[in-house]
């Protein structure tokens, strides 16, 4: 019934937005960082914390702590787009999705051929020499014998370009999101319980009275939603098509 109302409102649409969060990704078997199974749970017992680990300051000063942790935990190389990923590319091939915002770093969206994505917090797909600026794959980052990727150039330290925690988002992709928010007929937001900045905070730009909410448990914004689906994003965005 719900499923039947969300391909009715995706037909009569063509600015549609999709915001994501976490769960977007553990359909890919990607662990949320923050779920109770996921990552933090995984990891409690170590020496440091999780946002400490992540954090700018601690990649600076233990920089090979770092390394170990990132690749070990962060990077899911074999990860593969699920049936919401693919589903959100085929809703943009079919003009009626206009961008898919996301918090995941994981590039899964591009991968199933998603055209305009906005990564809040970056992708573990980038990385750059802190030094000269030159670009790496992530091959390069994942191959490298070392475990702190050097650059091939001029031998500087090699960063992710990924948001860690004490850094600032960017700005540019924060108002490229707020302009498709806010010009967008339709917002669906899947996969994210809405209690994490930015995500709570970027639903206050949407305008429009069509706010799709899809995710397995409730979230703080289900009352001001017009539709509201507790179930798998993957199942449910395949069910539309
Ligand atoms: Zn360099």
């Amino acid at each position: 019934m719900s499923i039947e109302k969300l391909k009715k409102i995706i037909g009569q649409n063509d600015n549609i937005v999709f915001f994501g969060g976490a769960g977007v990704s553990t359909e890919s078997n990607i662990p949320d960082f923050r779920s109770e199974n996921g990552l933090y749970e995984s990891i409690k017992n170590v020496r440091y914390a999780p946002e400490t680990m992540l954090s700018h300051s601690f990649f600076m000063s233990h920089t090979e702590e770092f390394y170990d942790f990132y690749k070990n935990k962060m990077i899911y190389k074999e990860a593969l787009p699920n049936a919401a990923h693919i589903a959100l590319a085929e809703l943009e091939g079919l003009g009626k999705v206009k961008a898919v915002i996301t918090q995941n770093i994981d590039g899964l969206h591009q991968m199933a051929g998603s055209k305009k994505v906005l990564e809040l917090h970056g992708s573990i797909k980038r990385n750059y020499c802190m030094d000269c600026g030159k670009s790496f794959d992530l091959d390069y980052v994942v191959d490298s014998k070392a475990i702190v990727p050097v650059c091939d150039r001029c031998g500087g330290l090699i960063k992710p370009d990924v948001v860690l925690y004490e850094e600032p988002l960017d700005m540019d992709v924060i108002n490229m999101a707020v302009n498709y928010i806010s010009e967008a007929d339709v917002m669906i937001v899947g996969g994210t319980s809405l209690v994490v900045y930015p995500a709570a905070n970027l639903v206050n730009y949407y305008r429009g009275n069509k706010l799709i909410l899809i995710n397995k448990s409730s979230t703080p914004f289900d009352s001001r939603a017009n539709l509201v689906i507790n179930d798998s994003i993957g199942k449910v965005l395949k069910g539309v098509l």
